[in-house]
């Protein structure tokens, strides 16, 4: 509520009237994209640093809007999250990748493990184990094939039952990375207490490589930290040549970003593997 000055308080301007119209409006559509299938994959490959060979991959969602055309992620997952709606959603990801995933193994391409994102809201859902458990069965698809990416506010916000989560997800034989690194807050001894399987780091220090800013001496302590704690580390939205370079020189195993390739839609992603079998 807003004072108006007067000692009333106002509830609506008009202005908030439109903005919650349109929230309102999207709620109801993405309700309907969830049942009626508008969200669809892409696959973003993770690349060996030196042998530039395709790891990996992560699935992002988007969402093909009948009249708006593809909606990024960035635009719905946080209405999606703070409605509720992040976890059928969720779900249909983590269904739709691994049956995807299970079917290019199938088909004899190279066995890369696919990453899925998971949100705060659905990270914290009690029945998580067993949905994941449940797709695994129902798709077929093993658990070692399966990463999750957690945030560091995921990973920060309650920290004994994070814990807990991720070592029964660590049992059941999936791996959990943690996205964005870098921009939370998390300390290594914190971080030391979680199976932890890599960290990515986020875009933003990638992008200040070259600049006056700190991202050369963050990503390489981030590098030296990944090593010593003995886990994997990914550095995302490498854009250029120089970024990728200076990656390799600080031994930073894997990279992903648009200079390596775009998150790509199902066709485009097996024609690289496909690719990458024959050589
Ligand atoms: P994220 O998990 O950090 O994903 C990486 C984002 O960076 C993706 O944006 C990707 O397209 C973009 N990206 C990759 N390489 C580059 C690059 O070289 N330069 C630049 N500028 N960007 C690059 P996208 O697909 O728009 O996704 C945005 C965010 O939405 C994701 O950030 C993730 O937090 C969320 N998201 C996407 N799909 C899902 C999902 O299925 N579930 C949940 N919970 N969140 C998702
Ligand atoms: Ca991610
Ligand atoms: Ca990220
Ligand atoms: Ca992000």
């Amino acid at each position: 509520a807003k004072e108006s000055g007067k000692g009333t308080y106002k509830f609506f301007t008009p202005d908030m009237n439109i903005q919650n119209a349109k929230r309102l409006v999207m709620e109801a559509e993405l309700r309907r994209a969830v049942d009626n299938q508008e969200l669809m994959l892409h696959y973003q490959p993770k690349v060996d640093a030196e042998s530039r060979q395709i790891v990996g991959m992560e699935a992002l969602v988007r969402w093909v809007h009948p009249t708006r055309g593809v909606i990024p992620p960035g635009e719905f997952i946080p209405l999606a999250e703070e409605t509720g709606l992040i976890v059928p959603l969720g779900e249909l990801v983590l269904t739709r990748a691994c049956a995807q995933v299970k079917q290019w193994w199938d088909m004899g391409l190279p066995q890369v493990q696919v990453a899925v994102n998971l949100s705060p809201r659905q990270f914290q859902e009690p029945n998580l184990i067993e949905k994941v458990s449940e797709i695994l069965r129902k798709t077929g698809f093993p658990a070692t094939g399966l990463e999750l990416e957690i945030t560091e506010s995921i990973a920060m916000h309650d920290v004994d039952n994070t814990i807990e989560t991720v070592k029964k997800l660590k049992d059941l034989g999936v791996r959990i990375s943690i996205d964005d690194f870098g921009t939370g807050y998390s300390s290594l001894s914190y971080l030391k207490k979680f199976p932890l399987h890599a960290l990515k780091i986020d875009q933003s220090f990638v992008r200040d490589l070259g600049g006056d800013d700190d991202g050369a001496s963050i990503i390489s302590s981030i590098i030296s930290m990944a090593k010593a704690m003995a886990l994997g580390v990914v550095a995302e939205g490498v854009e250029t040549a120089q970024q990728m370079e200076f990656l390799r020189g600080q031994e930073c195993q894997q990279v992903q970003g648009f200079f390596l390739s775009k998150p790509l839609p199902p066709s485009d992603f097996l024609a690289l593997l496909e690719r990458q079998q024959e050589t």
